[in-house]
């Protein structure tokens, strides 16, 4: 007998860039898959509530919770669910400290932040989301995941889980072989490129974001993937074009930042920053400061600029 298998789209509108938060309802077989959790708000729980009744399911229909990455407009509504109705939360084992918020490692993320903004010369700005970031570990708190998170395995029910580290580092997609489908958490968003956000691993080490990134784009251009369920925005089919284009922005948006380096002659990642993104750096500091470290970090593993430490700040040139 043919086993029925759905994929119900939740989108909830938003006034951000990102234009929706998307998470997914997954039938299949006695199952009812939650993928992700939009965020902890009353928006996105309407419209679970909403998706669960058109389609004749409540919410202890729900079986499980799958869970693509940590960042809180996936993971929102978890603690909420697993309160009135305790089910089994996956996620990948790296996503635990974060999702759990445990203190010793959002301190150790502290001190690598501060460490980071130092030594790319960030000054006050730099020290101003320090601040910010030491305050979120308190008011954010009561954010922590509730329910015991099980790593996730190499397959989840029909899907074999595919890790796409980069925006995050603890991401992971869901690929359907036989649909050739794909659920990418923000791995691939139609509408705007994902953005491979600095990182420390376990160890207080840097991650090489962006690098990731692009190895995950070049991942899943070698599965076979006809219709993308991403995070935001629309369902992207035939994604081919899409990831190609995307690869190449990125290689596109290092030029310009090496070319800012030679007509400016600026040196340090900070400095690019103000530069390139203007008011942004201001507004968006940790955003415009990830995609910079992250172009420099991926220009210095290909050999195209060289960097040295002078007055504790790091300084690029060109190699
Ligand atoms: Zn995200």
């Amino acid at each position: 007998m043919q086993q029925k298998e759905m994929i119900y789209p939740i989108m909830v509108h938003t006034s951000s860039s990102l234009r929706t938060v998307n998470f997914y309802l997954i039938e299949t077989g006695h199952s009812l898959i939650l993928v992700d959790a939009g965020w902890n708000n009353d928006d996105s729980k309407r419209a679970l509530q909403q998706t669960l009744e058109e389609n004749d399911f409540s919410l202890s229909d729900l079986t499980d919770i799958v869970l693509t990455h940590n960042h809180p407009d996936h993971i929102g509504l978890v603690n909420q669910i697993t309160d009135k109705h305790p089910i089994p939360v996956f996620a990948h084992k790296d996503a635990i400290p974060r999702m759990k918020r445990e203190r010793e490692f959002l301190e150790m993320r502290l001190e690598f932040f501060k460490k980071l903004y130092e030594e790319m010369g960030c000054g006050e700005a730099g020290e101003k989301q320090v601040r910010y970031l030491r305050d979120a570990i308190e008011k954010n708190s009561g954010q922590s995941i509730q329910a015991e998170i099980t790593p996730i395995g190499n397959t989840h029910r029909n899907f074999q889980v595919i890790e796409v580290p980069g925006h995050a580092p603890d991401q992971i997609a869901l690929w359907s072989e036989k649909r050739r489908e794909l659920l990418s958490g923000d791995l691939l968003i139609d509408h705007i490129s994902s953005n491979a956000l600095v990182e420390p691993d376990y160890n207080g080490e840097r991650l090489p974001t962006l690098l990731q990134h692009k190895h995950s784009l070049e991942k899943v251009l070698n599965l076979s993937v006809d219709r993308v369920f991403s995070g935001h925005g629309m369902v992207i089919e035939n994604p081919t074009t899409l990831i190609k284009k995307r690869i190449v922005g990125m290689e596109r948006k290092a030029q310009k930042f090496k070319n800012l380096m030679k007509e400016e002659g600026l040196t340090t990642a900070s400095d690019i920053a103000k530069v390139y993104y203007k008011k942004s750096y201001f507004t968006q500091f940790s955003l415009v400061m990830s995609e910079v470290i992250g172009h420099l970090d991926y220009m210095e593993r290909n050999e195209q600029i060289t960097k040295e430490k002078k007055h504790a700040v790091w300084h690029y040139s060109i190699a």
